[in-house]
């Protein structure tokens, strides 16, 4: 390097995409998934002057409506009961950034990992699993509603931001880890095949996803004082983290030491993951990622004494948090205006913006009206409610 000279410099230093497409060669694992490898997408495009084909993808999600509109959808608390409380965006981003750390410490390729993970809720419904629920059951004669498939059919068929192609036209890659368990479904475009694993990639976004929601779920579920801190004591891995923080910060508060326990137990279980898989591979080596494909068992994975303890932190979750009185009272009301309003729409579809009505043809009412209702956010599902459920029944 001559500093003397940096500006003329900087145009040959520029970085192409063929520089970072050599970056990955060199510096990622050979069971990585490397960019300039991809599988490609189903329609071909010219590949980009500076970003790689993953670096594309992720860019084309953060720009999708799907995304902006994840801000007013539900995690665990409705978004009307707090500011603080994580929804459906703040979780994905959490999750990304977990997904990143863990994929760069593990010499995998941090932008699919980031890709997938910015992805993997986009075809959430309004009020979290209560509404994906109540479409299922009134989707049961039409082939059912689920939310990794909504997801594949955001990404590959609803958004429309090109006139080159339907979808954002991702990589298979990308594809391939939003799908994760194959397709038992009808799709309209060509799925990626179905192996015993997804990449090692896949495997980390959907880990990632985990560590995010048992945590800020822990967090949010503190705060609202739905859950008590007592009761966290009965569990090893919060008895633990929690420990370790009051020996470290004998006189900070409650509310100090909370925060830094759910900063410890992300920092133990992402430590724990990457350390362990570190491990099987050394013992695996598979060759490529190909060979992770056809792996029985996932490699990505915790020592089955975290694996364990992770379990009974999840059920703490399930039985005091998720089905809280509060929480389950809020799902059904949830439930109950999904329902109504999916009723008013199919008896009138008039009542539909005419852009859902013109996918009948192709797409079928149901499912279209099952893309419509499911791309709501919540505030929407309850104004279009309000608007066509309430006011019927006040004129009634
Ligand atoms: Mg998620």
């Amino acid at each position: 390097m001559n500093p003397a000279r940096p500006v003329r410099r900087a145009r040959a230093a520029l970085r192409r995409r063929e520089d970072w497409e050599q970056e990955e060669r060199e510096r990622l694992a050979p069971w990585a998934v490397r960019s300039a490898e991809s599988q490609g997408r189903v329609s071909a495009e010219t590949e980009h002057p500076y970003r790689t084909a993953f670096q594309r993808d992720r860019d084309r999600i953060v720009h999708a409506r799907a995304f902006r509109r994840l801000e007013y959808k539900t995690q665990v608390f409705v978004h009307h009961e707090g500011d603080h409380y994580r929804n459906r965006l703040t979780h994905t981003l959490e999750g990304a950034q977990i997904a990143r750390t863990i994929a760069r410490s593990l010499r995998l390729n941090e932008d699919l990992a980031e890709a997938i993970a910015l992805a993997h809720d986009l075809g959430h419904t309004p009020f979290g699993h209560a509404g994906e629920r109540v479409l299922n059951h009134l989707l049961r004669d039409a082939g059912g509603f689920d939310h990794n498939r909504q997801t594949l059919r955001v990404v590959d068929w609803l958004e429309q931001r090109s006139a080159d192609f339907r979808g954002l036209n991702l990589s298979v890659e990308t594809r391939e880890g939003i799908l994760k368990h194959g397709c038992h479904w009808e799709h309209p475009l060509p799925v990626p095949a179905r192996r015993a694993q997804p990449s090692l990639e896949a495997q980390v976004s959907d880990r990632a996803d985990e560590i995010a929601y048992v945590n800020h779920d822990l967090d949010d579920g503190l705060r609202s004082g739905l859950l008590q801190a007592e009761a966290l004591v009965d569990l090893s891995l919060w008895r633990e983290s929690h420990g370790e923080v009051r020996a470290r910060w004998p006189s900070a508060g409650e509310r100090m030491l909370r925060a830094r326990t759910i900063v410890a137990l992300i920092n133990r279980l992402v430590t724990d993951l990457v350390e362990t898989t570190a491990d099987r591979l050394e013992a695996a080596t598979p060759a490529d990622v190909e060979a992770v494909r056809d792996t029985p068992e996932r490699l990505l994975g915790y020592a089955p004494s975290l694996e364990k303890r992770l379990r009974e932190l999840k059920d703490f979750l399930f039985r005091n948090l998720y089905d809280h009185p509060h929480v389950v009272a809020t799902t059904r009301e949830a439930e109950q205006v999904l329902a109504e309003l999916w009723r008013a729409l199919h008896e009138d579809p008039n009542k539909l913006p005419d852009s859902v009505r013109a996918r009948f043809a192709e797409d079928g009412a149901e499912r279209a009206l099952a893309d419509y209702v499911a791309g709501m956010t919540d505030r929407f599902a309850l104004a279009e409610h309000r608007r066509l459920v309430d006011s019927d029944a006040r004129h009634a």
